[in-house]
């Protein structure tokens, strides 16, 4: 497993790399922020930041979205992946928001992951960004990094990656750490064909090192 140090290291070298890394998701409250995160699960933050000012103009707050007619969401986000799907969740997570904390935006693991469609990485995302508590969301760029380059195991749950993460990292920087590791996942680091060789982890990356043998 890949050191503490050599973690913070190669850290260091991302940070370098990509220097403005930050969420790409348009939101102006924690609430509108946790509606973009919900339908950005299978989707891509541009074509979310498309539909939200829409969306957002015609239900405004979380009384809005509870008491509006499913087809009127379902209209505004269409052009999303799972778009049914998401606008059944917003409409209960909004009906929850209202009935278990007063239409307040809740600020921990706990309060959030008990509304519908918020999971752990969602949580993370919101604690962090919208709330500056120190949160390390995993998705699926983090999580393929973390096993290229050792930081977990092959076989590693979400949970744990999050823990080797938060295990390895000084508190401070798991905000920043995550959005620069989803930036390096979506330029370098990519699922297919990565781009080792421009790569300034290579020389750690045992898995960049054997995918450079097996092409030359
Ligand atoms: Fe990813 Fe390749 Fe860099 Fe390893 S060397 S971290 S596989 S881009």
């Amino acid at each position: 497993m890949l050191s503490k140090a050599k973690t913070q290291w190669a850290m260091q070298q991302l940070y370098v790399l990509l220097p403005d890394a930050k969420g790409a998701l348009i939101a102006k409250s924690p609430f509108q922020l946790l509606i973009a995160v919900m339908l950005s699960a299978q989707a891509t933050d541009i074509s979310v930041n498309k539909v939200t000012p829409q969306l957002f103009a015609d239900f405004p707050t979380p009384n809005s979205f509870a008491n509006a007619d499913i087809t009127a969401i379902e209209a505004d986000i269409h052009s999303i992946g799972l778009y049914h799907h998401k606008a059944q969740y917003i409409k209960t997570c909004c009906q929850q928001l209202i009935d278990k904390f007063g239409g307040q935006m809740p600020h921990t693991h706990f309060e959030l992951e008990q509304l519908a469609g918020v999971g752990r990485k969602t949580a993370n995302v919101v604690l962090g960004d919208a709330f500056h508590i120190p949160s390390f969301a995993v998705d699926t760029h983090v999580t393929r990094i973390a096993k290229r380059l050792n930081i977990s195991q092959v076989d590693a749950s979400v949970t744990q990656i999050e823990i080797d993460f938060q295990t390895k990292l000084p508190q401070k920087t798991w905000i920043q750490a995550h959005h620069t590791l989803i930036s390096f996942g979506r330029q370098v680091c990519t699922a297919r064909n990565p781009h080792c060789t421009e790569c300034p982890l290579l020389t750690i990356c045992k898995s960049g090192q054997k995918r450079l043998i097996k092409n030359t």
